[in-house]
């Protein structure tokens, strides 16, 4: 995978970030509206879709940073190697995710 592979790539997942996030305001605000005139029970279930959406969102927040800062460190001509032990990360798991910062080895030994 080229660097302009994976540029074009993060930039993708970026973009799919952004739609998610959109489609998701439009769902906390249906919440929003429904609170008034509904029931005790349907109103826990308002909350916690609330809540849900605001895990996804956290979620989504944390890889936009991870792809900020693969895009930083192909900026740097860092990208391809694992943050903590500085190998090359394999092809196929930069494939599966460009933004991905450890090699393989470090990520199951970190978990
Ligand atoms: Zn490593």
């Amino acid at each position: 995978m080229t660097q302009d592979e994976a540029k074009v790539a993060l930039l993708a997942q970026r973009e799919e970030l952004d739609a998610q996030d959109a489609s998701n305001a439009d769902s906390t605000d249906v919440v929003e509206l429904q609170q008034d005139s509904v029931g005790r029970l349907s109103r826990m279930d308002a909350l916690q879709q609330q809540a849900m959406a605001q895990a996804q969102s956290r979620r989504r927040e944390a890889e936009r940073m991870r792809i900020a800062a693969a895009l930083e460190r192909l900026e740097e001509d860092e990208w391809g190697h694992c943050l903590n032990c500085g190998q090359e990360i394999a092809e196929k798991r930069l494939r599966h995710d460009p933004s991905v910062p450890l090699c393989v080895t470090c990520a199951s030994g970190s978990q």
